[in-house]
């Protein structure tokens, strides 16, 4: 007789997004946090379970992963709209950044846009921001697995008043967090390769290198940007961030918008990760990133909702629909970037961009991150196959979410959290800043 925690029973099982793998009616079973057994449904032998799960049909896979969020941003979700990007962040973000941003707005809206992702069905979320402390504290209390990335820039930032500490801050929050919570691995942000000088990038990268960190920094993300970067560094972003030594598999760059050839083959041969955020690229204007040419060399490639003020929705359903639509149209090949290319990328190439290979599949030893989708729905039906959680799902199908074996959320309401105080805080620290 085998004994679990948590048997999920009757799910349409997609253990690996991206691939034809599917089990019609089919269960999971959780013990110690992690997938302990999967199979069909007519295999399943005695189970001793704590709790059964009845998917009723539901579809029963890997919990989508973010790569790339600055959470505490929900504060200022539409206050500043229909910018580009150099005025967006110049006139509005940064000087309400300079106001309203302290341990408290941070932990609360952390907390706040931590819900909305696991409500939604992400289960791991890349985020960078300053005072990471307590966004850390807020994914670790709202039971999202999460990594949480120091933010480095060389300008007065919330929390690091005279720049020449940036780096120092982040060294501390590495310590600092270093096994504290099993759900929240630190990091290290640094803002781009225009708001930070070569050597403060070079020592914030080995500060995370040396303690195997990931190391995160937006790059190429405008048009402007490579020719600015030309001009200062006689180089591309990618090239310059090869020639400081920064490009290996523990950097992951952001947007990555504009990357040429050479760009790509640098990021290739140092195995460099990539994380695009399409719905921001395209609110900001910023363009639009060559996915497919990325993919097709070879550079592993991850999904992000970027922040909710420049998005401005953490649902990652909406990212990967906006991300196959406008990669055909493009392209002007409906073929380029296919669904399941987009599945893989918000499911397990983008936990392999963060580092946690286990995660983002379903499969004995994996850690228990999965999500039931309700299919039950007019928008869902009928329902063909996976491609539709792609074309026509949102995140408000997810009805239950289960992180490292413990369940967050049932029948779409959130077990970890008072979702009403939350808000309630928030709304007060936005009369505020509004
Ligand atoms: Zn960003």
């Amino acid at each position: 007789m085998m004994t679990t925690d948590i048997l999920i029973t009757d799910g349409c099982l997609l253990p690996e997004p991206g691939t034809d793998r599917v089990t019609e009616r089919g269960y999971v079973a959780i013990r110690g946090g992690r997938i302990a057994a999967l199979g069909d449904m007519a295999d399943l032998g005695p189970v001793r379970a704590r709790e059964v799960v009845d998917a009723g049909g539901a579809v029963v896979m890997p919990g989508l992963v973010n790569c790339h969020c600055h959470a505490a941003m929900t504060l200022f979700r539409g206050l500043a709209d229909d910018l580009a990007l150099g005025e967006w962040l110049g006139e509005h973000i940064f000087p309400a950044e300079s106001r309203h941003v302290n341990p408290e707005m941070v932990y609360w809206c952390s907390r706040l846009a931590a819900a909305e992702m696991l409500l939604s069905g992400t289960t791991l979320v890349a985020d960078g921001y300053f005072f990471a402390d307590a966004a850390a504290r807020a994914f670790g209390a709202t039971g999202l697995r999460a990594v949480a990335a120091q933010g480095v820039i060389d300008f007065p930032a919330p929390g690091v008043p005279d720049p020449a500490d940036n780096v120092r801050v982040a060294a501390r929050f590495l310590d600092a967090w270093h096994l504290r919570d099993r759900l929240v691995t630190p990091a290290v942000f640094a803002h781009s390769p225009y708001t930070c000088a070569p050597e403060t990038l070079q020592r914030a990268k080995q500060e995370a290198g040396r303690r195997g960190r990931l190391f995160f920094i937006h790059t190429a993300e405008t048009e402007g940007e490579p020719a600015l970067i030309q001009d200062r560094r006689g180089a591309s972003p990618i090239r310059h961030l090869d020639a400081l030594g920064l490009l290996d598999p523990l950097t992951v760059c952001v947007h990555c918008v504009w990357v040429d050839e050479e760009d790509i083959a640098i990021l290739v041969r140092r195995g460099a990760r990539a994380v695009l955020c399409p719905q921001s690229h395209l609110k900001l204007a910023s363009g639009i990133a060559p996915l497919a040419a990325l993919r097709a060399q070879g550079v592993v490639v991850g999904l992000g909702t970027d922040s909710a003020a420049s998005n401005n929705s953490l649902d990652m359903f909406r990212e990967m629909d906006v991300c196959a639509k406008v990669q055909k149209a493009w392209t002007g090949d409906p073929v380029a970037v296919p669904a399941k290319s987009i599945l893989r990328m918000a499911t397990g190439e983008g936990a392999e961009v963060l580092g946690f290979g286990g995660c983002g599949v379903l499969r004995p030893g994996a850690p228990a991150d999965v999500i039931l989708v309700d299919r039950n729905s007019p928008h869902l039906t009928p329902f063909y196959g996976p491609d539709l959680l792609v074309y026509g799902t949102r995140g408000s199908d997810v009805r239950t979410v289960i992180v490292d074996g413990r369940p967050v959320v049932r029948d779409g309401r959130l077990l970890t959290t008072d979702l009403d105080a939350v808000m309630a805080r928030v709304r007060a620290l936005a009369a505020r800043a509004g």
